[in-house]
């Protein structure tokens, strides 16, 4: 569900036309739909109706702060994996209360930022790390929110790279040293274990791993419950899949519906880490062609934008629906265009820098505007300046206007930080005294 459209001839975002706006912002460039966000949040809520749940907003997914902004306008808390992400939601004035810090690798620096601002939960990964935040919460004469992820071992049947919640991944720890890390966490005196977390993967279209991800976290709750006062939430992580047009993905209400029996029984509140399916697709990346080349073997569409900033498919050969931004509609999914195949190439010095292979597309000339769909996540957040080129503008469009949320980058941007006349420095430290015959 998004508000990109064909109409008169060119393709829309809401009531914006995108071939003049790529005109006037420059290409290449993500643009953001507000009202297909705002959506998409609200079909969640409808989706979980009677759950009531903290939607906990993964900011890894689309971390621009306009796009946090009007999140938080709809009512969403945030999922944070950084101390930088942590500085973006507090940027926007986001409740602490209301956020949730993830990740398996934190620092100390990040952790003592994280207690000092009274996030709601830790989602605590391992022993050491338990011990180190309970270390830090004391030093700080705090109290630091504990849920304990668990990983229940279930196949997420997502792409490999993706995949989070079975034993061989490096998340989470299995159910028995999970009890043994929530019942260390309820004895502690600068801890308050608050929930269970489970977060098995991205991208899952199969909707019962969640169930059995349920099961398993609510049988450990229901183990710990008389123990833990302040136990009252169940957090099934994010992962839900979206249609990027290769595939299809389950209704939101399908992913409510494998849940909630086991969460209504549970009695515990219910807080979700989705990501890409919130912003995954209200973004459109719009990039011009540079030039059509053939081989022998072959037709290539080399455009403006590459592999530095959008590199799904590159990484995990992530599909995008991809169309001319002037001209028709592109044919119903499964239908015979008729249109050449061709690889849609970007500029970058590798190999791997495509978005699409053997792909039919109507004829293209140099300058015209292609869309790159379904790009609102895991775009520009894992964008690059890999070969000196600097970031797109991302521009968020709401009705009939639009605005530029962050700006192009610069050459100047890119070279900023670096020192070529630096002063050489020696550490103060002895060196090892060789025996030197
Ligand atoms: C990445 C991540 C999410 C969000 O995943 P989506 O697939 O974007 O919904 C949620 N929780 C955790 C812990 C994550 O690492």
């Amino acid at each position: 569900m998004d508000h990109f459209r064909h109409d008169d001839g060119q393709l829309w975002c809401e009531r914006v036309p995108l071939a003049p706006l790529a005109g006037a912002v420059g290409t290449p460039a993500f643009v953001y739909s507000a009202a297909t966000m705002r959506d998409h949040v609200t079909r969640l809520h409808q989706a979980f109706d009677g759950l009531d749940p903290l939607i906990c907003y993964a900011v890894k997914a689309n971390g621009n702060l306009a796009v946090l902004k009007l999140l938080q306008e709809s009512g969403c808390g945030f999922d944070v994996v950084s101390g930088g992400e942590l500085e973006r939601v507090l940027a926007i004035g986001a409740d602490p209360a209301r956020v949730v810090f993830a990740g398996v690798g934190k620092t100390e620096d990040e952790m003592d930022a994280a207690i000092r601002a009274g996030v709601l939960m830790f989602n605590v990964e391992s022993e050491e790390e338990l011990e180190v935040l309970a270390d830090r919460a004391g030093v700080l004469g705090k109290t630091a929110g504990v849920a304990v992820r668990v990983n229940p071992d279930v196949d997420a049947q997502t792409h490999h790279h993706i995949t989070t919640g079975k034993k061989e991944n490096k998340f989470g720890v299995d159910l028995e040293r999970g009890e043994a890390l929530a019942r260390r966490a309820i004895a502690h005196p600068a801890m308050s274990l608050r929930g269970i977390h489970c977060h098995i993967g991205s991208q899952i279209t199969d909707v019962a791993p969640y169930r059995a991800a349920m099961e398993a976290a609510t049988g450990l709750a229901a183990a710990l419950k008389p123990d833990a006062p302040d136990l009252e939430w169940l957090n099934m992580g994010g992962g839900y899949g979206i249609y990027y047009g290769d595939d299809s993905a389950p209704d939101l209400v399908d992913y409510a519906q494998a849940v909630r029996p086991v969460v209504a029984n549970s009695g515990l509140k219910l807080v979700m880490e989705p990501g890409r399916v919130i912003v995954g697709n209200a973004g459109a990346l719009l990039t011009r062609v540079l030039f059509n080349k053939r081989t022998d073997a072959r037709r290539f569409v080399i455009v403006d934008a590459g592999m530095n900033d959008l590199v799904r498919p590159s990484l995990y050969e992530g599909y995008h629906r991809m169309w001319p931004a002037v001209g028709d509609a592109p044919p119903p999914l499964g239908s015979e265009s008729g249109d050449e195949p061709c690889d849609i190439v970007g500029p970058v010095c590798e190999s791997t820098d495509f978005f699409a292979k053997n792909r039919p597309l109507p004829a293209m000339e140099r300058g015209d505007v292609l869309a790159i769909m379904s790009v609102g996540a895991y775009a520009f957040s894992m964008s690059s300046n890999y070969n000196d080129r600097p970031r797109p503008p991302e521009v968020l469009v709401d009705g009939d206007e639009y605005a530029i949320v962050r700006e192009r980058e610069t050459y100047e941007d890119l070279l900023r930080r670096e020192q070529p006349g630096a002063v050489f420095r020696r550490l103060d430290v002895a060196e090892p005294q060789g025996d030197a015959s």
